[in-house]
């Protein structure tokens, strides 16, 4: 795989950025996907400041049009699907996420198959995984979980994981049979973002360095480092293991505030409007009538959970960033941008 060129979709995405590093550090040739070719500038600006990116270009392609996708995949060894929409609160039309995010991955796909790829990672999340399962669950979430997405609280954007997950596997099955095909399934991406481009999950933590938030709401998150997720992606494209794998990308599950304390402990002062209390769900419940991002939370509230990533480690052989270095991590980065 290591002579090969390695086809990122949405380079100029927090997460792609990082994967291509980790690409360009291992000896790969990586080519990005970008919608408009001025965001092909200012990733290889970025880049650039990490490693050397001669072994970088770009092709132009939108997962909303077959065009430049036959184009994008030629000469290709491997695939790192990353590409789909990741706003903060519900879209006014739920096809602006699914049709990307399913139809997007589905014609992904059949060009890396009409290309003759051999390998195919997609960036899933642990929103195809933890949704719509509330009620009475004890165990921890494995691999083996999938959202239910009958249950009409699951949000669009779990939504869009978990059928974009569901139909790739559906069409590994069928047409793409002769693709070594697996999926990351990341929790909520922390770590350093590497530049002004900041990406939904750093907006959350740059809130928390604005003040903007007095309190954290009650809830449990699934969360991992940016760092880790983007060497998954490299050893599951290079795992011997058979084809289907799904990997957890998660360090632990965590309290909101879990996720605060640390930037507080470690940032001190440029920290200290981070929140250091949790907010009574009556307090949430008041601000959602009024902020539709806040209601996304809402069945959230209060359900504490745990995951077993012992399936994962194991087959990626990966030991995790705890979210005592990956929060603190995001926060520092977003303070050296001049962003808070
Ligand atoms: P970003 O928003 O930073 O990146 C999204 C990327 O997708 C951008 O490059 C964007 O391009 C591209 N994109 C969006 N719509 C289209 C389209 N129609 N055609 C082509 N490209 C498009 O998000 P992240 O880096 O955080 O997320 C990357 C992947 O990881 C996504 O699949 C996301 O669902 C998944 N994920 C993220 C998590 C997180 O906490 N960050 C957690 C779990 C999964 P452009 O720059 O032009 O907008």
């Amino acid at each position: 795989m290591n002579d090969k060129v390695i086809l990122v979709t949405g380079i100029s995405g927090f997460i792609a950025k990082h994967c291509a590093l980790e690409l360009l550090k291992h000896g790969y040739a990586v080519r990005g996907t970008v919608r408009r070719m001025a965001k092909a500038d200012e990733t290889r600006a970025t880049l650039s400041k990490h490693c050397d990116t001669s072994r970088l270009t770009f092709a132009e392609a939108d997962l909303l049009d077959d065009k430049g996708w036959a184009a994008a995949m030629e000469g290709i060894g491997g695939v790192l699907h990353l590409a789909s929409p990741f706003p903060a609160g519900e879209p006014k039309d739920p096809n602006e996420l699914l049709r990307p995010a399913v139809d997007g991955t589905l014609r992904v796909l059949r060009a890396a198959v009409a290309a003759s790829v051999s390998r195919v990672v997609q960036t899933s999340s642990m929103a195809a995984v933890l949704g719509g399962q509330r009620e009475a669950r004890t165990k921890p979430f494995t691999e083996d979980d999938w959202t239910n997405t009958d249950d009409p609280e699951v949000t669009t954007y779990y939504r869009s994981k978990t059928l974009a997950e569901r139909a790739a596997r559906d069409f590994v099955k069928s047409d793409g049979s002769k693709l070594h095909f697996s999926t990351i399934n990341p929790g909520f991406v922390l770590g350093p973002v590497l530049d002004r481009d900041i990406g939904t999950s750093a907006e959350v933590i740059q809130m928390f360095l604005r003040g903007k938030y007095p309190g954290t709401p009650r809830i449990w998150f699934s969360v991992v480092d940016v760092r880790d997720v983007a060497r998954m992606h490299r050893l599951a494209l290079e795992s011997d293991e058979s084809s289907g794998g799904r990997y957890l990308a998660v360090s632990e599950a965590t309290r909101f505030l879990d996720i605060a304390r640390p930037i507080r402990e470690k940032l001190g002062t440029v920290a200290r409007k981070v929140p250091s209390r949790e907010l009574p769900n009556f307090i949430v419940r008041m601000v959602a009538l009024f902020d539709p991002t806040a209601r996304t939370i809402l069945p959230d509230l209060g359900f504490a959970f745990t995951v077993d990533n012992s399936r994962t480690r194991r087959s990626l052989k990966m030991d995790f960033i705890p979210v005592t270095e990956s929060a603190p991590a995001m926060a520092a980065s977003l303070v050296q941008l001049g962003l808070v």
